[in-house]
């Protein structure tokens, strides 16, 4: 049976990125040699990371004046290290879920945090709109996808201070005005990678503007000037983010990434809206194209594992939603093919027949 990876992340990729790494794990370039035994500083590993980062800058279309560099630690440690570079005296931070109350609770321990608006009113199923951004902040953080609760900041926010999103999720699923945003981040095993490396594009002239002591890792610019190498890069991680990066502009790149991520959220809300033992659980402006968030409703709650044994019998992977939202969750990364959410469609209202 085929089986659909919904899975939240880590998560679904290309099988041709995942058949090009292990190639890569078993003999690299055709050395003898393993990508895993050999020095980060070869030739042959300095022309992955070179290209990893030209076509990273090429596909999302990254103007002049921002670094491109790949870290350790995953998004969360980026949580601190923004304040620990950025934050001055005052930080915005729009609050949109678990993740962006995390980063948020990070910058509290450098300066003062002002939240500019916050959807925990109502579980974060919605993203806030009008809200005021302080001039005088240094920056304003948002979590452009809110992988839990499925809602998603479609638009590159105008801003009078620098914008600093989270797109550990949604990244590479649409073109992004870049210059429009001070930094951008995530880690990568949402939509670019396997889990290990952390990517981060940031505005050159926004470092080494704070008065306080950074120590030496946790300083975007010591990894600006080392090109990602001040200490050994998560090689693997790296080299299959090469390698869907390769993938992702031959479909076409962010255009087709967009085209398909719409036409799967059309798919699916269609579904979810029709069918009468669901609906969906973030307001519709704000429904995210890459987690797709559904529940039964209340005269069928019951059927909650039924469902979830039911889809899984058909092949469908990881559709459990967050503990936080309940239901289910159909995660449509850039590598879920539009037949997926076709199957898990066919599923829902097989499902439906029977009820
Ligand atoms: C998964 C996720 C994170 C956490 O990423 P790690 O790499 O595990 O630290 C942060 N933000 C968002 C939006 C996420 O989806």
């Amino acid at each position: 049976m085929k089986k659909y990876n919904f899975n939240p992340g880590p998560s679904i990729l290309p099988r041709q990125v995942i058949e090009a790494t292990a190639k890569a794990c078993l003999d690299f370039n055709g050395s003898g040699l393993s990508l895993m035994e050999i020095s980060h500083r070869s030739k042959d590993f300095q022309s992955v990371m070179d290209e990893t980062v030209a076509l990273f800058r090429e596909v999302l279309n990254i103007p002049e004046g921002y670094s491109v560099i790949f870290l350790g630690g995953g998004a969360s440690l980026e949580f601190c290290m923004i304040p620990y570079n950025f934050l001055e005296k005052k930080a915005a931070y729009l609050n949109t879920g678990v993740w962006a109350t995390k980063a948020q609770k990070e910058a509290k321990l450098f300066g003062e945090v002002v939240e500019v608006a916050s959807s925990k009113d109502k579980n974060f199923t919605y993203i806030p709109k009008n809200f005021t951004i302080p001039a005088d902040a240094d920056y304003l953080h948002v979590t452009s996808n809110n992988t839990i609760y499925g809602t998603e900041l479609l638009k590159d926010l105008d801003s009078p201070v620098p914008v600093i999103a989270d797109m550990s999720s949604d990244i590479f699923s649409r073109p992004v005005d870049v210059s429009k945003y001070g930094m951008i981040y995530g880690g990568a095993q949402k939509n670019l990678s396997c889990a290990g490396v952390t990517f981060v594009i940031v505005k050159d002239e926004l470092l080494g503007k704070v008065s306080r002591q950074i120590p030496t890792m946790l300083n975007y610019e010591t990894h600006v000037k080392k090109g990602s190498m001040f200490n050994t890069p998560p090689v693997v991680p790296i080299y299959a983010a090469l390698e869907n990066l390769k993938w992702i502009k031959a479909q076409g790149g962010v255009k087709a990434m967009e085209k398909l991520a719409i036409e799967r959220a059309e798919i699916l809300y269609k579904e979810i809206d029709r069918n009468k033992l669901f609906v969906g659980t973030a307001e519709k402006e704000d429904r995210s194209r890459m987690n797709i968030t559904f529940v039964l409703k209340d005269e069928y709650k019951d059927l909650q594992d039924e469902f979830l044994a039911f889809a899984s019998s058909k092949g469908m992977v990881g559709i459990k939603g967050h503990r936080d939202v309940g239901g289910f969750r159909a995660s449509c990364y850039n590598a879920m093919p539009v037949e997926g959410v076709k199957a898990l469609v066919a599923c829902m209202q097989e499902f439906e027949a029977a009820h």
